[in-house]
């Protein structure tokens, strides 16, 4: 069976794999099982001199490194609830969450962590409080999804299972870039990695020089990330097949991957397995994965729901098409101190809204239309970004592409498309035109292109930041393309 909580889980493995490395930190230091133990437990000590009880929340605020791994299994030994703070937030951002949440203590100076008498708190249960993560709330204030043990362990035996088909008999050594306070760097990466009893080669960022330069000098076997991570590496002067042939698994997802892109990443890695993973910061990660085996055949879809996963359409259209719920033991139970948003998070029914739009094949395959907020209504037809994205990202010379909806008096909206040429080149925007109307239906088809000289906002996640994207660009000086 499953560990009943983290604390239970940690102390399991660090038994079994006891000597094996956990950790390579960026200055190459190597600290085994026994070690993150031992430190974690002393850092635990400290918290509860610090006065860290049972459930309180502990904010963890450090860059990538070392010490953020030691901090958060410290605050699980200590009892406590690990609330990430990205490094980049803003005091703002900080004080917000830190009273949200009533944050007792928060862990911010990456040099030093207080240490005390060794502590290993008991009876931590399944349905106590792991995590809470806030996201990004691209509309009013951030929300804390909270993260039960459950949740988390759940989570890890799944992303066992995926890492395991894909390695056989080599080891799991995974390079964290993308931020241990999200999900992903936290869940699916971390935490995941220990479950296996893996080694977490852990990046203060991503730079596509550094993550390849991680990726040969520690022999990495598994790689995590999002669509366009793959998209810079392969295309990076410094890559090379050979000297990434320890490389078993590849995992993308956090955003649409374009088919083209799959058919790059095979061609460029050969033999590993290739798996797409759908799922959310609410689902603790995945909730869906595409097996190796359809990753060519399947491109444009994210996959079937894990084994105790369940993924259904609510109210489709004749299509099909409707918003994607979710329900299953790595799924959060709601929001922190909103029962207003967690209501409106959850049918009636209990199943969670994803906020995307999506259809089920006859053979369980899910495909992710848009997310409901990126969704365009020109005239009353909806045009789905991700569909015009897919396409426009496929056409000659784009780099990268984003598809917003452009406020219209007539029509309401129509149909932008926001380009970035290949590195050295202009854009021919007529040439992108030509192509969208080649695989388009006429409505689809972007009628304002704006060729973007800087590169698209990300979030720390790596994922297009559209609302910044809505705000900030004036297309009132652009001119619409008209069709005869
Ligand atoms: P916020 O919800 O605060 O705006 P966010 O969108 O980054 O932030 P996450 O929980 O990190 O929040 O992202 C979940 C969303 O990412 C999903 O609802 C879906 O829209 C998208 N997504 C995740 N994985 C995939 C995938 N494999 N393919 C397509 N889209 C994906």
């Amino acid at each position: 069976g499953l560990a009943p909580s983290l604390v239970d889980l940690l102390v399991a493995r660090c038994r079994e794999f006891s000597s094996a490395p956990v950790l390579v930190g960026s200055d190459d230091e190597i600290v085994t099982y026994a070690q993150l133990f031992e430190r974690a437990a002393r850092v635990a000590g400290g918290l509860r001199g610090a006065g860290v009880s049972r459930g309180d929340r502990v904010g963890l605020q450090l860059p990538n490194c070392v010490n953020w791994v030691v901090a958060y299994w410290a605050i699980h030994l200590a009892g406590g609830v690990v609330v990430t703070l990205s490094s980049r937030s803003t005091p703002p951002e900080v004080d917000h969450i830190v009273a949200d949440c009533e944050v007792k203590v928060v862990l911010d100076d990456p040099g030093r962590l207080t240490e005390g008498a060794p502590f290993v708190i008991e009876g931590q249960g399944e349905d106590s409080i792991a995590s809470i993560f806030y996201t990004s709330g691209t509309t009013g204030r951030p929300k804390g999804v909270i993260i039960r043990h459950r949740n988390a362990i759940q989570n890890a035996e799944n992303q066992r299972r995926m890492y395991a088909a894909a390695l056989g008999d080599s080891p799991l050594r995974s390079i964290i870039a993308v931020p241990l306070s999200h999900i992903t760097g936290c869940n699916s990466l971390m935490l995941s990695t220990v479950n296996y009893g893996g080694t977490s080669i852990i990046r203060s960022g991503f730079t596509v020089e550094s993550f390849i330069e991680a990726a040969v000098e520690h022999r990495a076997t598994a790689l995590v990330g999002v669509p366009t991570m793959y998209w810079r590496i392969i295309r990076d002067p410094a890559f090379s097949p050979a000297a990434l042939a320890h490389v078993k698994s590849i995992s993308y997802g956090g955003a649409p991957t374009p088919p083209r892109l799959v058919e790059d990443i095979r061609a460029a890695f050969g033999e590993a397995a290739l798996q797409n993973g759908f799922g959310s910061t609410e689902c603790t990660g995945l909730h869906t994965a595409l097996p190796n085996e359809y990753a060519l055949s399947h491109s444009s879809s994210v996959g079937i729901a894990m084994p105790v996963c369940d993924i259904k359409v609510d109210d489709p259209d004749v299509h099909g098409v409707g918003e994607l719920v979710v329900r299953g033991p790595n799924v959060t139970t709601g929001y922190w101190n909103r029962p207003d948003a967690t209501r409106d998070a959850f049918t009636v029914d209990g199943w969670l809204r994803m906020g995307d739009l999506g259809r089920i094949d006859g053979d369980g395959f899910v495909y992710v239309v848009d997310r409901i907020k990126d969704m365009i209504s020109r005239g009353g037809e909806k045009v789905f970004s991700g569909e015009v994205e897919d396409v426009l990202a496929a056409a000659p010379g784009v780099w990268e592409v984003a598809v917003v909806g452009v406020p219209d008096d007539e029509l309401g909206e129509r149909v932008g498309a926001l380009i970035v040429a290949e590195p050295g080149t202009a854009l021919d925007t007529a040439a992108v035109i030509e192509h969208a109307q080649h695989h388009l239906l006429g409505y689809k088809i972007p009628e304002l292109v704006i060729a973007m000289t800087e590169p698209l906002p990300r979030n720390s996640a790596g994922k297009i930041v559209k609302s910044q994207l809505r705000q900030s660009i004036d297309w009132r000086e652009v001119p619409i393309y008209r069709r005869g």
